[in-house]
């Protein structure tokens, strides 16, 4: 017999943990998969995310930046600070400290929501019955119910050639767990992971060079943006490498030696690391039986509608193994609106306002388009700008650096999109997402009062600015 529920949740990432608590809170029986274990074997929910991902990486470039401004910044505020050291072990169980408190934290709010969680590898078969394999190697459990919500999330690329040994070429995890700072640490592709996590060993001490086939960096973003921010990023010493692909790498003599072909030659590269950050895919191993129904996409992510809903009736699926932007927070709201449907309620995700995060120090956040696209769209459009130099809160704190960039429909005024690489960008994107929700203008942004003296001054003045009205800067 098994065990019937209305919802199960398989993956208890940002994606499944929220609709596995949406779900119970709106009254619906719920019980969630996972199988992930933490550093000590136990079960750790919270996924990718909690930890070996968004938080983790957040707390080494946290812990990081202290030691980089201690070296590079104070002599300018007038203080001095000598003989100051790096602790890496101290760092990396602060960092596991921070992951164990929030995947404890999962476990808790699950138990509160009286979600059933099975430790364990899930498996959908015909009919939404699900098969749970207990992590502790326990007998296989029999579930089922009347709605199944995959949320299996990514793994790492791997590319031809460059095959991950844990120790000298590594994916995120190792990358999170270096014992000590490389010397010599090379990264492939210069995307959000690789400048994160090149930017922590960076300003730890390692030389950092970001190999990266494409000629453009940071790909999806505004170009105006980008280009500001590859010159911050080169200034601060990351070695970033355009139309440089890498064949292949190989480990000799506790050394990562590595061909890249730039202008159609070979060259070859040394390094002491080698971290793989090429992209992710889609979790999709083991989780489906043949029979289960479910339908791939053309990218081996499951193929869903606008709702989530997969190939079959009853089934849906949300996050990193879906289509759409691989960000914790539209895995997350794609888990509530799912159990909303499921409870009968109405609920949309508006993809277009998903705000975008690169935590690089400055940080670079968007939302909305770029003006790249806006004009492949031929949709008219105005400019507005506003550097932080001129930010009176920006220049005291030593954040001169970046700019906010806001576009907005040249006869509506409506916003369009805001892109900003400066300190605290993933913070002050905030009011734009909130605005272009609202459907509201850049006009709207312009007569809202902001305090002073704060960072999002720089936001009221590209408003401004975007209708020749800046008073900080010339129009
Ligand atoms: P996941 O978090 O991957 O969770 C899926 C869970 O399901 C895992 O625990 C997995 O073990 C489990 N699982 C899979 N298959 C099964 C099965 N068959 N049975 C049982 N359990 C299963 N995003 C941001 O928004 N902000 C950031 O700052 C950010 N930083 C990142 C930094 C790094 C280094 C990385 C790698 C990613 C980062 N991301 C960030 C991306 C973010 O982690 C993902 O978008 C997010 O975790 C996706 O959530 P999810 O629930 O879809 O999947
Ligand atoms: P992201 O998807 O943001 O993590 O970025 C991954 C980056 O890796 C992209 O910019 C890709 O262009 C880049 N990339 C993929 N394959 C290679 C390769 N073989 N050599 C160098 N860069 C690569």
């Amino acid at each position: 017999m098994s065990e019937k529920y209305d919802v199960i949740v398989i993956g208890g990432g940002p994606g499944g943990y929220v609709a596995a608590i949406r779900a119970a809170q709106l009254g619906l029986k719920t019980a969630c998969v996972d199988s992930y274990s933490g550093k000590d074997g136990k079960a750790a929910p919270g996924g990718t995310c909690l930890n070996v991902g968004c938080i983790p990486s957040k707390a080494l470039l946290d812990s990081s930046k202290h030691y980089h401004h201690i070296e590079k910044e104070y002599a300018e505020h007038g203080i001095r600070a000598n003989g100051v050291s790096i602790d890496i072990e101290a760092m990396l169980k602060r960092k596991d400290g921070v992951v164990k408190k929030l995947t404890g934290g999962v476990t808790q709010l699950l138990k509160a929501n009286k979600v059933d969680f099975y430790h364990g590898k899930g498996t959908l078969g015909a009919g939404r019955e699900v098969s749970v394999a207990p992590s502790d190697d326990g007998d296989e459990v029999k579930l089922s119910a009347d709605n199944v919500i995959l949320a299996s999330g990514s793994v790492p690329i791997e590319i031809p050639n460059v095959a991950f040994d844990g120790k000298y070429i590594v994916d995120n995890v190792g990358a999170l767990d270096f014992e000590a700072v490389p010397e010599k640490l090379g990264v492939i592709g210069a995307g959000v992971i690789g400048l994160e996590l090149g930017s922590v060993w960076n300003r730890l001490g390692s030389e950092v060079t970001l190999l990266e086939a494409l000629p453009d960096f940071l790909a999806l973003t505004d170009r105006d943006i980008a280009k500001q921010s590859l010159r911050i990023f080169k200034r601060q010493g990351l070695d970033i490498r355009l139309e440089t692909r890498v064949k292949s790498a190989e480990v000799k003599n506790e050394q990562v030696e590595v061909v890249v072909e730039v202008e159609n030659e070979d060259h070859s590269l040394s390094f002491d690391r080698l971290l793989v950050s090429v992209g992710r895919k889609a979790n999709t191993e083991g989780l489906l039986l043949e029979d289960s129904g479910v339908r791939l996409d053309d990218q081996g992510r499951i193929d869903v509608d606008e709702k989530s809903r997969t190939s079959v009736d009853g089934v849906w699926a949300i996050g990193d193994c879906v289509r759409g932007p691989m960000l914790a927070h539209k895995a997350s709201e794609e888990g509530v609106a799912v159990a909303e449907l499921i409870a009968g309620q109405f609920a949309e995700i508006h993809f277009d306002t998903v705000p975008w995060v690169v935590y690089t120090d400055p940080e670079i956040a968007w939302v909305g388009k770029t003006e790249q696209q806006l004009e492949e769209e031929g949709i008219p459009y105005s400019v507005g700008s506003f550097p932080f130099a001129a930010n009176g809160r920006a220049l005291a704190g030593g954040h001169g650096d970046g700019m906010v960039k806001m576009l907005a429909h040249e006869e509506t005024d409506q916003l369009l999109g805001v892109h900003i690489v400066g300190s605290n960008a993933s913070e002050l994107i905030g009011e734009c997402v909130v605005t272009m929700e609202f459907q509201g203008c850049s006009e709207d942004l312009a007569r809202i009062v902001h305090a002073h003296p704060t960072l999002s001054e720089a936001i009221h003045e590209a408003a401004l600015h975007l209708d020749g009205r800046a008073i900080h800067r010339a129009n």
